[in-house]
């Protein structure tokens, strides 16, 4: 074999992966393979004057390279079972969180010291959430920002990357089992003649140009490598189940709007049970004087946001998004199409994300540049102005709307009408992968972990299924 362990992709799943079977035993052979750049490489061409909108690189610098989807992204890292992932279930809720707060320590010794750990214990909020009928999930965050983030991978891969051999651009295309009979002394002895039982010995591991084989392989893609995951289960016959996409807008309002949830917890997860449908609608990564920006998954332009901890690099405004989960019963399977469509639908009308100012969705008339202009909120990302419910499935539009409403009595001024809607935001969860409690698949030595499993969908979760699984093939060689 010419690896111990071979690694696909080098986002936080895959960096933690490295970084614990290190630490545990320096002697180990291990390969990172990675599709996009080196951390250092990474620079998304938008500049919002010559390049305004998504060119569709190759690679894209957001979505892939060292780091991952978590590259640039606003580095809040949820202690928490309540959201973010469901890795609890696999390894117990006591062992997801003791891991995720040593992610936490490690992000603190390479770089995240001083950083602030917020808190939603003891806090008045949560009673004035539920008097109002919204719902805040209990978590510690720890905000690193976009700037610390950085200097954390950036220490990350210098301590590693004498390590571990680490190949960039270079996706993997295939990986096949490398399989050899099993126990052919006793299956002689004892006059066996059918055809042999097959054992794994280990995986082959296929780029463009060459390939090579490892003894155990553990898969953490992300959200980017979502297609790509799905082709492997096909090959090498892991089950697999997908009927969830969440849905939605990202909204942009002045910081001071918002500044009494934020300033004392930075990051807050709230649920509201809709009154029209009784559907939930929640907040998702809240950005306090942070920028809405472009993301790119599959070639489709969808909208994020995030901040730094730099106070020369805020903005006047905080964002974040507000998202319905649709869950599909048979006999429709592909979750992650239905939410691909309609980001397809804004990205045809409006050359990528749309915008439009909530008084104007109210009106049920388009937003256009000068209403945008003429608006007190100055939007962060220059995105088209147009009409959100040309685009929205109407029971989705109005649960965001009556969120809204809810959350302008906890926050006064949340349903003002310049208040700015930016669609869509779709979070596509990778398919489930059938896996052990160990995140292996019925492949012997073969593991899935981070988002690219649908266990994880956070940088704390996926981040700390990845310290467990190399734990996991530390005790079991
Ligand atoms: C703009 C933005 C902001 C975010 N903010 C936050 C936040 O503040 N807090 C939070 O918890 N989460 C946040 N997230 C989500 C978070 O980034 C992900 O949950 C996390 O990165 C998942 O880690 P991962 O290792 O599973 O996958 P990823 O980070 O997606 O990494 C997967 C890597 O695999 C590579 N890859 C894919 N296919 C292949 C292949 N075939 N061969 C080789 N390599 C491959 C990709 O290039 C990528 O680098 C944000 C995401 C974005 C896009």
């Amino acid at each position: 074999m010419n690896y111990d362990v071979i690694i696909v992709g080098a986002g936080p799943g895959g960096i933690f992966s490295a970084y614990e079977l290190v630490k545990l035993n320096p002697s180990l052979k291990i390969a990172v393979f990675e599709a996009g750049n080196a951390l250092e490489k990474r620079k998304c061409p938008i500049d919002g004057v010559k390049i305004k909108s998504c060119i569709g690189c190759e690679s894209c610098a957001i979505m892939n390279g060292f780091g991952g989807a978590g590259a640039f992204s606003d580095g809040k890292y949820n202690i928490t079972n309540q959201f973010g992932g469901t890795l609890f279930e696999y390894i117990g809720k006591k062992e997801a969180i003791d891991l995720m707060k040593y992610v936490d320590e490690i992000n603190l010794s390479h770089g995240g010291e001083g950083t602030k750990l917020y808190s939603t214990a003891n806090t008045g909020i949560k009673r004035m959430c539920l008097q109002n009928g919204l719902h805040l999930l209990d978590a510690q965050v720890r905000h690193l920002g976009t700037d610390i983030n950085y200097v954390v991978l950036e220490n990350l891969y210098n301590e590693l990357k004498d390590k571990v051999e680490f190949f960039f651009r270079t996706p993997v295309e295939r990986v096949e089992k490398i399989t050899g009979a099993e126990n052919t002394s006793r299956s002689y002895a004892e006059g066996f003649s059918g055809e042999e039982p097959e054992k794994t010995e280990g995986y082959r591991i296929l780029t463009k140009d060459a390939e090579y084989t490892c003894k155990k392989c553990i898969i953490s893609v992300g959200r980017s490598g979502s297609k790509w995951m799905e082709s492997v289960c096909k090959d090498l016959e892991i089950p697999t189940k997908s009927n969830r996409v969440d849905i939605g807008v990202r909204v942009e309002l002045p910081a001071e709007i918002f500044s009494s949830l934020t300033d004392e917890l930075y990051e807050s997860k709230i649920v509201y049970r809709t009154a029209k449908f009784e559907d939930l609608v929640r907040t998702f990564c809240m950005n306090p004087h942070g920028a809405v920006v472009n993301e790119n998954t599959n070639g489709i332009v969808t909208v994020n946001g995030h901040s730094y901890e730099d106070p020369e690099k805020h903005t006047e405004n905080t964002n974040f998004a507000l998202l319905v989960s649709k869950h599909f019963s048979k006999p429709f399977k592909d979750s992650n199409g239905y939410g691909e469509s309609i980001a397809r639908l804004s990205n045809m009308l409006g050359g990528g994300v749309i915008v439009q100012r909530f008084g104007d969705l109210v009106r049920g008339r388009r937003s256009n540049e000068e209403r945008i202009r003429e608006g007190f909120v100055t939007p962060t990302l220059a995105a088209t102005p147009g009409d959100l419910s040309l685009v929205i499935p109407k029971r989705i539009l109005d649960g965001i709307i009556e969120m809204i409403y809810a959350l302008d009595k906890i926050c006064p001024g949340t349903a003002n009408d310049d208040t700015l809607l930016y669609g869509v935001e779709v979070k596509f969860y990778n398919m489930e992968v059938e896996l052990s409690e160990n995140l292996e698949t019925c492949n012997k030595g073969l593991f899935v972990i981070g988002d690219g499993s649908g266990v994880t969908h956070s940088l704390s979760h996926a981040s700390a299924s990845g310290v467990y699984v190399a734990r996991y093939i530390h005790e079991n060689p």
